[in-house]
């Protein structure tokens, strides 16, 4: 065993021990890298997270993800210490909309209803009437009496759902990079090098993208896709921890990443010795203010009552 191997080894160790005196529980997202992914108690993609974490009975969370992700987990478990390893992993699709910005759009759309993607920060929840998460999002809006949804922040994957819904959807201008800059011309090239394999990409993506893939899933929704198809080839249309996710898990099949320009860097941020550093010493802790949380709950926790489809 070379150095670095030991060195993974003795923290996963640590970690192990950590855990079991903290009474932890490590949740992972798909896009985290390997070495996280293999020490992670749960792995799984936003609503399979945010499902686990409003029923898990242990004192502390280690969320290895990024900064929404762990907020949405203290907001649905607030009675747990909810760490952020890597403190300073944002998604800044997130931050691309405030709530001072969304309540001047609620004035000038007075009978929309505001669905938010789960990637927004608890201020954005709290001004919205429900969550959604890219597995959930089509059930979340048509679950809906209004006519009108304001969507934020992904226009993206607004738009992804207008092609389901007859609500007439207002979308917002924010969009993820790493699934925005990713082309048409990625997805031929992808094609062409390898014409046996099916093109999975992600709602992110923007609609031209769409429009050239075979199948539309959130991460969580990539990875039963993998499992269950037939076919032994694989163009992956989303972030790269998500296809050594899938490499893993099957052995049998042969999975391209669709290009390096899906590469999140704040995914990356976390590594064994932060989470190491996080169940010592209970920090990087991540709290809501109460009235924020209340309002930012009521619109997670009706989210999880839509019955899920994928
Ligand atoms: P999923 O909910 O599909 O895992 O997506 C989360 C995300 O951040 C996608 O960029
Ligand atoms: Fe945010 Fe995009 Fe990274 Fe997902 S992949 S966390 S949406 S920046």
């Amino acid at each position: 065993m070379d150095e670095t191997a030991i060195r993974m080894e003795e923290l996963s160790e640590r970690i192990a021990a950590l855990k079991a005196e903290r009474n932890a529980t490590i949740l992972a997202h798909n896009y985290q890298p390997s070495e996280i992914q293999l020490i992670a108690d749960h792995l799984g993609d936003s609503l399979e997270l945010a499902r686990l974490a409003a029923r898990l009975d242990s004192d502390v969370i280690a969320f290895c993800g990024v900064h929404f992700m762990a907020e949405s987990t203290a907001v649905l478990a607030p009675e747990k210490t909810v760490l952020l390893p890597a403190a300073d992993a944002g998604c800044p699709m997130a931050d691309m909309v405030a709530a001072p910005a969304l309540r001047e759009k609620k004035k000038m759309h007075p009978k929309a209803a505001v669905v938010c993607y789960i990637n927004s920060t608890a201020e954005v929840k709290a001004e919205s009437d429900i969550c959604c998460t890219s597995a959930n999002a089509v059930q979340v809006v048509n679950s809906l009496p209004d006519d009108e949804i304001i969507f934020v922040p992904d226009r993206n994957l607004g738009l992804y759902v207008q092609r389901f819904s007859d609500k007439k959807i207002i979308t917002w201008q924010g969009y993820c990079l790493p699934h925005h800059r990713f082309t048409p011309e990625d997805v031929r090239r992808a094609r062409e090098e390898h014409p046996e394999a099916v093109v999975i990409v992600h709602p992110e993506c923007t609609p031209e993208v769409v429009d050239l893939a075979d199948e539309v899933l959130s991460t969580g929704g990539m990875i039963r896709f993998a499992a269950e198809t037939k076919g032994k080839e694989i163009i992956v249309g989303t972030e790269i921890g998500l296809v050594e996710r899938l490499r893993r898990e099957n052995p049998d099949k042969l999975f391209h990443h669709a290009t390096p320009k899906l590469f999140c860097i704040n995914m990356k941020k976390t590594d064994l010795e932060l989470v190491e550093a996080a169940l010592e010493s209970l920090e990087p802790r991540i709290t809501v203010p109460d009235d924020v949380a209340a309002g930012a709950r009521r619109a997670l926790e009706r989210m999880l009552e839509v019955p899920r489809a994928n």
